[in-house]
């Protein structure tokens, strides 16, 4: 038996059991847009003469990030799109996501510029991840691309810097925040205030599900890369995730449920806990909250 969608006459793709709507191909896709604007108005405001950079990795949440702000914001003249793609060094795994990111910014019509860990720190993450590590692979690539972005953004003048958080993603967070007890971290979630020399981040897929945005890539038709990294696997988040899944499976909206209260208490966490003193680092001259960067400290430059 066909399942007809909630608000038309339509075979339904989806069934949101968080909503309790059934949708069609239409009503989803107008959903996920409408969501994303949504969180863009009341949470990263657009002005006028806003350079955007989108973070594009080639893989489904960057995609379908970029896609969907080309969309709102592609037709308005004051208004300039760029994506930005960082080249990790992870062979077997990279090259193929960057042809994708290539071929979606291409038919956008949107200008693309990639840089290298290599070019700008020196290693690959293939080289970092066969040196005697004190952390996980993930935290020397995370540390290291986000600093690239930064600057990378800075250059060519961003007001925003835009990444493919989902709710997944910002849920997991909230959850691994809590049970190690960071809360400096956790105030650094909510929708970052402006500060010289770190342009603002913006996450407008914040409010979409993981499942949600590899289905709006899919009946899409983007070229993404669903493929995994070989390094990927930080084992606690790992943990989360199937908790959270089996949490959404038995109740559904859990995930929204966590970030709305998260979102409740951010500003009251916040005035507890004060952003930290911005500096520059010593060695490299980026932003940053201590003598030395994350970056160089991870490098081992002293
Ligand atoms: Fe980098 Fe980890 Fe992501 Fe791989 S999974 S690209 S190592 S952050």
């Amino acid at each position: 038996m066909t399942i007809k969608c909630k608000k038309c006459n339509h075979e339904a793709i989806i069934f949101q059991k968080y909503s309790g709507m059934h949708l069609c191909k239409k009503h989803f896709i107008e959903d996920v847009e409408r969501k994303i604007k949504l969180t863009v108005r009341k949470d990263y405001s657009i002005r006028k003469n806003d350079v955007i950079a989108v973070a594009l990795s080639g893989g489904k949440d960057s995609s379908v990030a970029l896609y969907v702000m080309h969309k709102i914001l592609g037709n308005r003249p004051d208004i300039q799109i760029v994506a930005v793609s960082i080249d990790e060094g992870i062979h077997g795994y990279r090259p193929h996501s960057l042809e994708l990111a290539k071929k979606l910014t291409e038919t956008l019509g949107v200008r693309h510029i990639i840089k290298s860990f290599k070019d700008e720190h020196g290693v690959t993450m293939d080289d970092l991840a066969a040196m005697d590590r004190e952390k996980g692979a993930c935290s020397y690539c995370g540390v290291l691309r986000k600093s690239i972005l930064n600057r990378m953004a800075l250059e060519i003048g961003a007001t925003k810097l835009v990444t493919g958080h989902n709710l997944d993603d910002e849920a997991q967070t909230v959850l691994l925040n809590h049970f190690r007890g960071d809360m400096e971290r956790m105030v650094r979630l909510a929708p970052p205030v402006a500060v010289e020399g770190l342009v603002l981040r913006a996450k407008p897929l914040r409010n979409i599900p993981e499942k949600e945005v590899a289905l709006y890539a899919l009946v899409n038709s983007l070229p993404v890369d669903f493929s995994e990294c070989p390094y990927a696997g930080e084992a606690l988040r790992g943990e989360i995730r199937e908790l959270l899944n089996n949490f959404e499976t038995n109740h559904p909206g859990t995930k929204y449920s966590l970030l709305r209260g998260f979102d409740k208490l951010v500003g009251a966490l916040a005035k507890e806990l004060p952003p930290a003193k911005i500096e520059k680092c010593r060695i490299c001259g980026n932003t940053c909250t201590e003598d030395i960067c994350q970056a160089c400290k991870l490098l081992g430059r002293t």
